[in-house]
């Protein structure tokens, strides 16, 4: 039996989000789901339709590419609900272009809010969790993090710099009761994979040994176990999620 200890997603309120948010509350963890703050009035709709439903979720909002926004949202976090037992990294975007057209914009915007997002959001966390003894930490990479892809350089070398960040905060706080590991999920069915061309979605498809994407739920079902309580030796690890598309 898991004890009623709180748990933050960043990018909550978004497609793999959400599941994560239901199956954590699911699992008896109490919820906070981070938004993108100029999305308050959606992240409101998306609070009160999850009420209805049964689910007392709280949101946050923060800028996960700003360190101040993020420590900001850890300080009203700990002062109206409770010092976080479990994070997980899921904001996220993608900026497609080959390199030959990717403008700094798309490159920084993209690493920022990708990797910088890690630092700026599990910096706010390290110094309770390691007191506390106890603390779950879970980055949601991506399996173009690990074979790369074509039109996402900017992607593919945030979603990789995440791996190496995982494995060194985890030696970091191995000693002190808190893991730290990422989820590399393969195409999901989302907004963000919506947005991919159907003739290009097609091709991705064809080349997954399941023949689908998968759903948001079987990512939340990893980070589930992930961060479960009796989870308790596992760190630094990258558990990939993509239908038998990309072996380790
Ligand atoms: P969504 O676009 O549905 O969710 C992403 C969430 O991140 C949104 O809620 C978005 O808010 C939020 N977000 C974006 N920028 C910021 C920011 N600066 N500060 C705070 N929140 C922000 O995408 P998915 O659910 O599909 O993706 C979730 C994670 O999973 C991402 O990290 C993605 O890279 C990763 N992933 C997704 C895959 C897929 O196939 N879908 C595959 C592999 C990895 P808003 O909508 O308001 O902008």
């Amino acid at each position: 039996m898991n004890p009623k200890r709180i748990a933050l997603v960043t990018g909550g309120t978004g497609g793999i989000g959400t599941a994560i948010c239901i199956a954590l509350a699911e699992q008896g963890r109490k919820v906070i789901a981070g938004y993108y703050p100029p999305e308050k009035e959606q992240a409101q709709a998306w609070q009160r339709s999850h009420r209805e439903r049964g689910y007392d979720f709280e949101i946050v909002a923060c800028d996960v590419a700003d360190f101040e926004s993020s420590q900001q949202m850890l300080h009203d976090v700990e002062n109206t609900i409770g010092p976080v037992d479990i994070l997980v990294n899921c904001a996220g975007i993608t900026r497609d272009r080959t390199l030959q057209r990717m403008t700094p914009e798309q490159w920084d915007s993209v690493l920022r809010t990708n990797l910088d997002s890690a630092f700026n959001v599990t910096r706010q966390v390290v110094e309770s969790m390691s007191t506390k003894g106890f603390g779950r930490i879970v980055n949601i990479s991506s399996v173009n993090g690990q074979k790369g892809q074509f039109g996402q350089a900017n992607y593919s070398a945030a979603k990789a710099g995440l791996h190496g960040f995982t494995k060194a905060v985890a030696q970091e706080l191995a000693a002190k009761g808190v893991t730290v590991n990422s989820v590399s999920p393969g195409y999901v069915k989302t907004d963000m994979t919506d947005a991919i061309p159907e003739d290009i979605r097609d091709a991705i498809i064809q080349q997954v040994p399941m023949g689908r994407m998968a759903t948001p739920e079987e990512v939340a079902y990893v980070v589930c176990f992930l961060t479960d309580d009796r989870n308790t030796y596992m760190t630094g690890a990258n558990l990939p999620v993509n239908g038998g598309m990309y072996m380790t």
